[in-house]
């Protein structure tokens, strides 16, 4: 069973062929397109200029992703696409483009939240077996969830202000470091002294696996401000070291919150018990390296995928839309896009989705 999946919910355009079969699961084509140079100038997604370039270039995308799949549309068994949440017009554009060629082939239409698509790469990259728990970690996104089923998801918790990206790319403005913040924190973390700044560790006294990031941001900026009244600005030694305390105040909150996940999922008696990760986050070393820890204490499973497959991409869409179809579960061209779409639907609001 082979499907061809498309993602335009925020600003990278992608598409991508993956595959089930006797082999077990496999990424036939991963085509990503960016969009950082459209929207550098304005400090942020501009979601107009988005949805324009996501239309103007989903087709070039679907055509990349065939070939480097050395697939034809007529051998694809259906097409998934993001259907939410983000930003509307992006999403808009993928369901458009995906029906338009349903239409023109009669082929299934899966409609796939963009989260379940983060939160089912584990089974794509490692197959692995529910029902697991996932750290979903990303630039607009922070939750802990188990996953039971492709379509049932348990939200434990998640941040109720900042997402840990948007934290880093915040941290990263303020040290005056380029974005994505996250990488370049993380470099300019190497050799710092994360003993230095005594940055907050927010909601630990709380017994919940809620976090929040906001207050560390105004954590560092009062520390940068406080160096630079000193002495005029910070040197490199400085920025080192805040950089490597924001880091590890970061990294703390989510290996303790993720301990506490840990204990509420061990308590259902998982039979192989996993805890994976998933979003760009999920790429830091010594967040990583925490978790892996963490998991080795608890006697849990630790799953990272490739840093490629845990940012945006269409793998991940086309596997979460393999998964709908073969359970039977197809959308028809009332397929709606949705700019709000909590995985766990009995959750009254999706906190900290972040725009
Ligand atoms: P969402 O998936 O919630 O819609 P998004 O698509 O913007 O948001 P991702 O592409 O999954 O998010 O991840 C991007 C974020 O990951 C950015 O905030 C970036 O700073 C962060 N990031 C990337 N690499 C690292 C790293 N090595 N360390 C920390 N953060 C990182
Ligand atoms: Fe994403």
């Amino acid at each position: 069973i082979t499907l061809l999946g498309l993602e335009s919910s925020c600003d990278d355009t992608a598409a991508a062929v993956v595959r089930d079969g006797p082999g077990g699961p496999a990424t036939l084509s991963s085509v990503v397109r960016g969009q950082a140079a459209l929207h550098a100038g304005f400090g942020g997604v501009v979601p107009e200029l988005a949805a324009r370039a996501h239309a103007e270039v989903l087709d070039h995308c679907v055509e990349a992703a065939l070939e480097e799949a050395g697939v034809a549309l007529a051998d694809v068994d259906g097409i998934a696409v993001t259907a939410g949440p983000g930003l509307i017009g992006g999403v808009l554009s993928g369901v458009m483009c995906a029906k338009g060629l349903a239409a023109a082939t009669g082929l299934p239409l899966i409609g796939v939240n963009h989260l379940a698509g983060h939160a089912l790469t584990p089974r794509l990259t490692d197959g692995l077996a529910f029902p697991y728990l996932m750290l979903l970690v990303s630039g607009g996104h922070c939750q802990l969830l188990t996953v039971e089923a492709h379509d049932r998801f348990r939200r434990l918790g998640g941040t109720i202000d900042d997402a840990p990206g948007e934290a880093f790319d915040k941290g990263a403005r303020l040290l005056g470091l380029p974005q994505p913040g996250g990488p370049a924190i993380e470099a300019a973390a190497q050799g710092g002294d994360a003993e230095r700044f005594a940055f907050p560790r927010p909601l630990l006294d709380r017994p919940d696996c809620d976090l929040s990031f906001s207050g560390l941001k105004t954590a560092l900026l009062r520390a940068r401000d406080a160096l630079v009244a000193g002495q005029g600005g910070l040197t490199g030694r400085d920025q080192a070291d805040l950089a490597a305390s924001f880091q590890a105040a970061i990294r703390d909150v989510l290996a303790e919150k993720t301990r506490r996940a840990i204990r509420v999922y061990l308590e259902t008696n998982p039979p192989r018990p996993a805890l994976a990760v998933a979003g760009g986050v999920a790429a830091n070393g010594p967040i990583r390296a925490a978790l892996t820890a963490l998991c080795a204490e608890a006697g849990v499973a630790f799953v990272a995928p490739p840093p490629a497959l845990c940012t945006d991409n269409a793998a991940m869409i086309a596997w979460a839309g393999l998964e709908r179809l073969r359970a039977g579960q197809t959308d028809d061209m009332t397929l709606a896009a949705r700019p709000r779409w909590p995985l766990d639907e009995t959750a009254d609001a999706m906190l900290g989705s972040g725009r």
